[in-house]
């Protein structure tokens, strides 16, 4: 095991740190069977703050096991919904008792700052779960009406689609956990979560607030592993009836194929290049800090980071000028320090992706109007990053970074299908913003633009209620709001002739 060194100002998270976790799999907090455990790291140091267990195939083999038994047996059946809903609230309450710690454990591991994840992360989490403790009493179906000769009754019923695999990313750990757990406890699905391996740790003590609010053993399992290795088990398996997956487009292939065995049903949130449309009209005093943060929260590590600008001729060196002098003074430092605005990126390997492709884009003739640097010389930092002269041929313009860089294109333009044409012009669809003080145009664009979300003169802005997901490369089905019921339940068609 590595030398663990933990930093003084943490308040609140010490004591988990200090423990060793284990993996949730059958209502048990347990080793993983190989008895290996890997090392996580803090990324604005990358010193070691935990060891944690190493799940492979046969901690994924347990966990499927034990929630398919707890799927069949009918414990959690017999709980029904408003027992569904009570358990789902019963976890928010412990997750917004234990705020601070979550949110702490999340600035540590992640990278983030402490106040983000206290005031962004955790809330939004703790309110997917009190958001879908209410949908779990009002999962219906329909009756319907035949036009067959004779007299039939035909209603349809929405039941749980059984065991479900769910992987998710580092760059929200507790926030995706509760997008994919949520849902899927509300439907009445049994769960096996694998967490990422960058950013274990809330994933590790939901598990514990799974026992502390007392769901079934084996409804919810929770593994810590590695992709090709866990990650891979659990979406293979021919024992899961469905997998759930957030993270990178070329990872969502992998899953698609490894999906395939046993034709297991597949929802994939996956990556996004979202472009940020200001047209002449907008008012910049809301569009520029406004399209500024679309690409530098997180670190730019969303998936629908604003991370395409394209600001009409007659504003573009005020907007791309303001946006600029934002970026400059935005404060980079450790996520624990309350001065910080930007921590580290998640991991060195994050870190050289990112760098790389500044790298990239100054070979291919960007010319770089803020940052490009790292920050100082240890744990992962880059300075917020916007790139000027580049044209939509280029690498840095039609990959997903996932990282604080902006790319900037002036457009000379009224035409909204030009506009429009641009915007959608990456194999992405997943989020855009347009900003203009005229709502015909607003709505007109939003119509022609292929993504699952538009937001009108904001950026991430997101809500339990709001489904989110992506057209073409960005994904299957949607996340939250009514919508995600879809992915956790089969819809049954019964007739009886009468
Ligand atoms: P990123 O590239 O941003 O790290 P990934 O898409 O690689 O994102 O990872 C997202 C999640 O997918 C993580 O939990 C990771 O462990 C998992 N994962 C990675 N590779 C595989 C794979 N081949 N099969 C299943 N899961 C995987």
């Amino acid at each position: 095991m590595d030398a663990i060194a933990l930093d003084p100002r943490l308040r609140y998270a010490g004591e988990f740190l200090g423990r060793q976790a284990g993996l949730l799999i059958d209502g048990k907090l347990l080793p993983a069977a190989s008895g290996k455990t890997f090392p996580v790291y803090n990324p604005a140091t990358g010193t070691v703050i935990a060891n944690v267990p190493e799940a492979d195939k046969a901690d994924v083999d347990r966990a499927v096991a034990a929630a398919r038994l707890a799927f069949e047996d009918g414990r959690w059946r017999k709980i029904g919904p408003s027992g569904r809903g009570k358990l789902l609230w019963k976890l928010a309450d412990l997750m917004e008792r234990d705020l601070e710690e979550l949110a702490e454990l999340e600035s540590i591991d992640n990278g983030k700052p402490y106040a983000v994840a206290r005031a962004a992360d955790l809330p939004l989490a703790v309110d997917m779960f009190r958001y879908m403790a209410g949908w779990a009493t009002k999962i219906t179906g329909s009756t319907l009406p035949l036009s067959l000769p004779g007299e039939y009754l035909s209603y349809t019923v929405r039941e749980p689609i059984g065991v479900v695999g769910q992987i998710i990313p580092w760059n929200f750990p507790l926030l995706m956990a509760a997008w994919k757990l949520a849902p899927a406890l509300a439907a009445g699905c049994t769960v096996v979560l694998k967490a990422a391996e960058q950013t274990p740790m809330t994933a590790l003590r939901l598990a514990e607030l799974v026992l502390e609010a007392g769901f079934p053993a084996g409804v919810v399992n929770i593994l810590t592993g590695f992709g090709e290795t866990a990650g891979a088990a659990l979406a293979a398996h021919p024992d899961v009836d469905k997998i759930a997956f957030t993270g990178s487009t070329e990872v969502g292939k992998l899953i698609v194929q490894a999906a395939a065995g046993n034709l297991k049903k597949v929802s994939l949130e996956l990556g996004g290049k979202s472009p940020a449309i200001i047209l002449a009209d907008a008012d910049l005093d809301v569009a520029i800090p406004g399209a500024a943060s679309g690409i530098f929260f997180n670190h730019g590590q969303a998936c629908c980071a604003g991370s395409r600008l394209f600001a009409h001729k007659s504003v573009y060196d005020r907007v791309v000028g303001g946006i600029s002098d934002i970026a400059g003074n935005i404060k980079v430092g450790p996520g624990l320090d309350p001065a910080t605005e930007m921590g580290p990126l998640v991991s060195d390997e994050q870190f050289t992706r990112v760098t790389g492709y500044i790298e990239d884009g100054r070979q291919s003739g960007a010319h770089v109007a803020v940052g490009g640097n790292r920050v100082g010389n240890l744990g992962y930092f880059v300075a917020p990053t916007v790139l000027e002269n580049t044209t939509s041929d280029m690498k840095v313009v039609q990959d997903e970074i996932f990282g604080p860089v902006l790319v900037a294109q002036p457009f000379d333009d009224d035409d909204l299908e030009r506009i429009a044409k641009q915007a959608n012009d990456t194999i992405y669809g997943l989020a855009a913003s347009v900003w203009t003080r005229n709502g015909g145009i607003a709505h007109k664009l939003a119509s022609r633009i292929r993504s699952g979300t538009v937001w009108i003169n904001c950026h991430n802005v997101f809500d339990a209620s709001l489904p989110f997901g992506g057209y073409k490369q960005s994904g299957w089905g949607r996340e939250m709001g009514e919508e995600v019921l879809h992915n956790y339940t089969e819809v049954k068609a019964v007739t009886a002739a009468l």
